[in-house]
């Protein structure tokens, strides 16, 4: 039996009552947004999503549960109808999600009714739920990666290492679901040094890949230029570098947004 103390950060489990499961996406390709959770323990050290939600970054991983979330998206989808982008500000399968199964349920909701799904993850938890993708035919999911497992542990530290992500990321390939690789933030002197990251990907079956640079929002120069030695420029020509790589591996390459 799992103890929730080993998978929340702080003391006690926290929840958000939400009136709305699908709210309108602003991103490319996604009609609605739909986030199980507020906040992500993940603790990636580049992250902006608290920028996006306006929430302090102190409190980004204190992470609330959206209590209800899936009987709400159920009804929702009776009436609202396109591309759901599943966890646009969190991670869908943070460890809380072990315990919790709000994306779980959420996904049981999707594809009752075969609806086109995408998600983006940094966990192998994903391939816990294999059995419900294996039944949407319109699903994509999308393993963010930014370097190997010695370089993350810069800034991804309570994140499963990216070898794990790419093991899962194969699964999802076995099974025919459309997968691929966010490599970002790309950040000098870290992605750059990862020699075999676009050949592991290749080797994986994985034929698409899109790039992401790093995305200095208010708070995060500070963090960062403690622990890294970059500057936005140098992203620009680390994408270029990895684009490069991946057109040479015969992967299709595309920017974030
Ligand atoms: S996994 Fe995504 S949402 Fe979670 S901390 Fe990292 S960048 Fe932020």
């Amino acid at each position: 039996m799992s103890n929730l103390d080993d998978f929340i950060p702080g003391p006690k489990l926290k929840y958000q009552v939400c009136s709305c499961a699908l709210s309108p996406s602003r991103l490319p390709s996604l009609d609605y947004a739909l986030n199980p959770y507020v906040g992500c323990s993940h603790n990636c050290t580049y992250c902006y999503a608290p920028n996006i939600l306006k929430i302090d970054r102190s409190a980004w991983n204190d992470v609330k549960v959206k209590s209800g979330i899936s009987k709400l998206l159920s009804k929702e989808l009776k009436t609202k109808r396109g591309v759901i982008g599943l966890g646009t500000v969190t991670d869908p399968y943070q460890p809380i999600e072990s315990v919790i199964h709000n994306t779980r349920q959420c996904l049981q909701e999707i594809s009752k009714e075969d609806l086109p799904v995408s998600l983006l993850t940094k966990s192998d938890l994903a391939i816990r739920d294999l059995n419900l993708y294996a039944n949407l035919t319109r699903a994509e999911i999308g393993f963010s990666i930014s370097t190997d497992d010695e370089h993350s542990k810069f800034f991804e530290k309570d994140v499963p290492l990216p070898s794990k992500r790419l093991a899962a990321a194969k699964e999802f390939v076995d099974i025919g679901l459309n997968v691929y690789i966010l490599i970002g933030p790309t950040i000098y002197g870290i992605t750059d040094k990862s020699d075999s990251l676009i050949n592991d990907i290749a080797d994986s079956g994985i034929k698409r890949v899109m790039v992401d640079r790093l995305n200095l929002r208010p708070g995060l120069s500070d963090t960062l230029e403690n622990i890294l030695p970059f500057s936005s420029i140098n992203s620009d020509q680390v994408s270029n570098l990895i684009k490069f790589r991946c057109k040479s591996a015969g992967i299709k390459v595309e920017d974030v947004f």
